[in-house]
């Protein structure tokens, strides 16, 4: 039996376990996935723990995307230059340093049919998440504008990964092909960081937050007209190409989706 887990904190509402073992169960593959919460001071042991029980790959998330760098053996250029890890690979003799998180937006993007090369795409937030989707734009040949309300740090994430940084409040002058919200406003809130005025000057607009799944900004971008994307669509993505790397076989996206779904209408309903 092959185990595979999650590593964050909090991990409790995590929708991976519900997403890769309905993957597992769906190919008929022997294994199991799980939660594994992990505070901050106890991530050295937790990485010697994936070694020493054999665990064959974890997902990383919040807070150890970057923090868990130095504890691995390998990265992948990728990981390296995005500057943060979403996925461990146990290879036996190392442990393999990885981030799915920008297929996960790229794919959400292409499955929706939206064509980037030579356009405008905006990014408001310059978190951690905002780095993967800022990459991910970046490879599909956007010219990317980054609006934050610390505007130093959309500057340094455009100096070191390609774009402009901008402050938020000029967030009214902006337009392009796409405009994805990548910033914690509007997480289990009606919020939007950005005003209902702009989304008539964009064609598609993505949420990465997917508590609720129909966050205010998707809304008012749908009401505008705009093709729109919930942030599920990246999550289950990024899971998938996780679920691919760890049994070498291509993942049943919409099984994982549906069971995502599942357990987020499970606790919308439960609260
Ligand atoms: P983070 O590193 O803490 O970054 C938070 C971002 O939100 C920063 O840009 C911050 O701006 C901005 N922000 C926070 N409060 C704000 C406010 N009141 N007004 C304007 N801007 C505000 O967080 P993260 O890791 O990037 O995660 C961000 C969100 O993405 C979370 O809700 C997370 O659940 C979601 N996410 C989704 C996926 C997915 O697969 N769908 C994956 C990863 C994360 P400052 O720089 O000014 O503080």
């Amino acid at each position: 039996m092959r185990v595979f887990g999650i590593i964050g904190y909090p991990v409790g509402h995590s929708l991976s376990p519900a997403m890769h073992n309905a993957a597992l169960r769906a190919l008929g593959l022997e294994g199991v996935y799980g939660a594994f919460e992990v505070h901050p001071e106890d991530l050295p042991a937790a990485v010697a723990g994936i070694r020493a029980l054999g665990i064959g790959g974890v997902s990383v998330t919040v807070p150890h995307k970057e923090t868990i760098l130095p504890y691995l053996d390998e990265l992948d250029p990728v990981a390296r230059e995005i500057g943060a890890v979403n996925t461990v690979l146990n290879l036996g003799d190392r442990l393999k340093g990885t981030n799915t998180d920008w297929l996960g937006v790229k794919r959400s993007l292409e499955e929706a049919g939206v064509e980037l090369r030579g356009r405008k795409a905006v990014v408001i937030g310059a978190g951690g998440a905002a780095r993967a989707v800022v990459y991910a734009l970046r490879r599909m040949g956007a010219e990317v504008a980054i609006y934050n309300r610390t505007p130093e740090r959309a500057r340094r994430l455009a100096r070191e990964l390609g774009g402009r940084g901008y402050p938020l409040e000029e967030i009214g002058e902006a337009s392009g092909e796409l405009i994805v919200q990548t910033t914690s406003v509007g997480l289990e809130s009606w919020e939007s960081p950005v005003p209902e005025e702009i989304f008539s000057r964009f064609r598609v607009a993505m949420d990465i937050v997917y508590r609720p799944l129909r966050t205010r900004f998707l809304s008012q971008a749908e009401a505008a007209g705009c093709r729109v994307i919930d942030g599920l669509r990246m999550l289950v993505h990024q899971g998938a190409e996780q679920f691919r790397l760890f049994t070498g076989r291509e993942a049943p996206v919409e099984t994982m989706y549906q069971a995502a779904l599942e357990v987020l209408e499970g606790g919308e309903k439960g609260r």
